[in-house]
């Protein structure tokens, strides 16, 4: 079994601690936050009192997708019920539909079945259930930089430097520290050659609030969790212990909705949309946070077919992120994690040369196209919005953004294609998947080709602009 340095004590780093610790390696997580998170249970405390400035968007709303709550329920079943213990909230997303969109309920639509909780509690729960399966998490240790012992002909990376000059030797190193990694600055420092990296602004702004009820319970989902509107996109999600969280996203050069960052107009819009006017009637936990500058970016540490670095792998936010909308950053990292944990039951970490080329290998098989997908759809959501900015109608000669837009408005009124769209949404099928069962483009062409743009109900641009100005 190999001794495994883990950066970051995020959901990625956590989930992929736990996962190796599951299959015996020695596994520490360094964490340059030195606050340790409060007992599970304490959910107020994790929300109200823990300071983790290390994650940007540690109090912005989050949600499992059923992706990962089947991967959790596969791999990781000790972390479900402790999760069921602290509040987390069991979710149905066909189910929570109208009943005139999705008809009754079917065997099989046990799938879009899910657990969520807000993001402190999320990582209370994960972090005490690491430490259980024998994870060392080492809180306020800021890496700083890579040991390594030699070059073959890329250099071999034995560990990692600390902030105190303390050096914590490896078998193999997996960065976890998020969408602000300092990797390709540590490997750079080694004498490695640049990792092959891409990155650009998401493009995105989202103004977000956090509700809890006063009298028990959380609001009814009357539509998907993410709802397109003209000029901005709604997200509504429910989290533990009677708390939710409201989501509006723009696009950041739509300086007309940049209102939306003060309370008072926040609720001016909401209250516009029939769908998402009861998410705000409750008692706001938070303020309206907003973040910006959100990057999309990718990096591999594989160049040229050979690895830049040996002993050194990437998992999560750190190796690839993304505008947030769709909601996939904690499932795509427990999807790398589990593929670097069956990788070390065949692959010796002292076999180094190997494993690196295999993990870009797998990563790039099986992450990257999740990764390009997401990137695909945030590509024509900008400009739809853009044009929505200018008063046009968007057009695109994809043929395949037509498509997906068509399956939304069929999904509306065709039990099936409810199915089909939600599954997407939880990240459990591919639109390519679901256009690929007999009849459905058919169906999808004449239900949804003649659709409005935005089939839901909610204000046009002018009557948005009006209600926050
Ligand atoms: C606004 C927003 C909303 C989101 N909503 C969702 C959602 O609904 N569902 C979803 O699945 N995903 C969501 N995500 C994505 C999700 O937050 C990330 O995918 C996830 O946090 C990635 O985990 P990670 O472990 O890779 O990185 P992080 O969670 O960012 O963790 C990185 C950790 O590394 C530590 N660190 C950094 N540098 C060092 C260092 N030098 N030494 C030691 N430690 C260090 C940091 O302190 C931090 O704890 C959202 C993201 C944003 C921005």
């Amino acid at each position: 079994m190999a001794r495994i340095v883990v950066l970051g004590a995020g959901l990625g780093g956590l989930g992929t601690a736990l996962l190796l610790a599951r299959d015996r390696h020695e596994v520490i997580v360094v964490e340059r936050d030195p606050a340790a998170p409060p007992p599970p249970e304490d959910t107020d405390t994790a929300w109200n009192g823990w300071q983790r400035r290390g994650v940007n968007q540690f109090r912005l709303p989050h949600f499992m997708l059923p992706r990962w709550w089947q991967q959790v329920r596969e791999e990781l079943p000790e972390l479900g019920a402790a999760l069921r213990a602290a509040g987390a909230r069991p979710v149905n997303l066909l189910e929570e539909l109208p009943v005139s969109r999705r008809g009754p309920m079917r065997p099989g639509d046990e799938r879009f079945a899910t657990v969520t909780a807000r993001r402190p509690v999320l990582e209370a729960v994960m972090s005490a259930v690491a430490e259980a399966a024998g994870v060392t998490i080492r809180r306020g240790v800021a890496v700083t930089g890579l040991t390594t012992g030699g070059r073959s002909p890329a250099p071999r990376v034995t560990g990692v430097l600390t902030a105190g000059g303390a050096a914590i030797p490896a078998d193999l190193v997996v960065d976890c520290t998020g969408r602000r990694s300092a990797l390709g600055a540590w490997l750079a420092a080694t004498g490695a050659r640049a990792p092959a990296e891409e990155r650009s602004d998401s493009g995105f702004v989202y103004h977000c609030r956090h509700f809890r009820s006063g009298t028990g319970g959380s609001p009814v989902l009357l539509a998907n969790l993410l709802q397109h509107y003209d000029s901005l996109s709604a997200i509504t999600l429910p989290g533990d212990n009677d708390t939710w969280s409201v989501v509006l996203a723009t696009a950041s050069r739509d300086k007309a909705l940049r209102g939306l960052r003060e309370p008072d107009r926040w609720h001016a819009a909401v209250a516009r949309y029939p769908l998402l006017a009861h998410w705000a009637d409750g008692e706001a936990i938070s303020g309206v946070d907003v973040m910006a500058g959100i990057e999309d970016r990718h990096r591999r540490l594989v160049v040229d077919g050979d690895p830049v670095a040996t002993g050194v792998v990437e998992v999560g936010d750190s190796w690839a992120c993304t505008n947030p909308s769709v909601g996939r950053g904690a499932s795509m990292a427990l999807i790398q994690g589990r593929l670097l944990r069956d990788l070390l039951r065949e692959t010796d970490p002292a076999d180094h040369d190997k494993l690196a080329r295999r993990f870009d290998e797998v990563s790039t098989q099986v992450v990257e196209p999740l990764y390009r997908a997401t990137l695909w759809n945030d590509r024509h959501r900008l400009a739809e919005l853009a044009a929505d900015a200018a008063g046009t109608a968007y057009r695109t000669d994809d043929p395949r953004w037509p498509i997906s837009k068509a399956l939304f408005a069929a999904s509306l009124t065709d039990p099936e294609l409810a199915r089909g769209y939600t599954a997407v949404a939880a990240f459990i099928a591919t639109p390519d998947e679901v256009l690929g069962a007999p009849g459905a483009v058919d169906r999808v062409v004449a239900l949804g080709r003649d659709a409005p743009q935005y089939p839901l109900p909610g204000p046009g641009r002018d009557e948005l602009l009006a209600a926050i100005a």
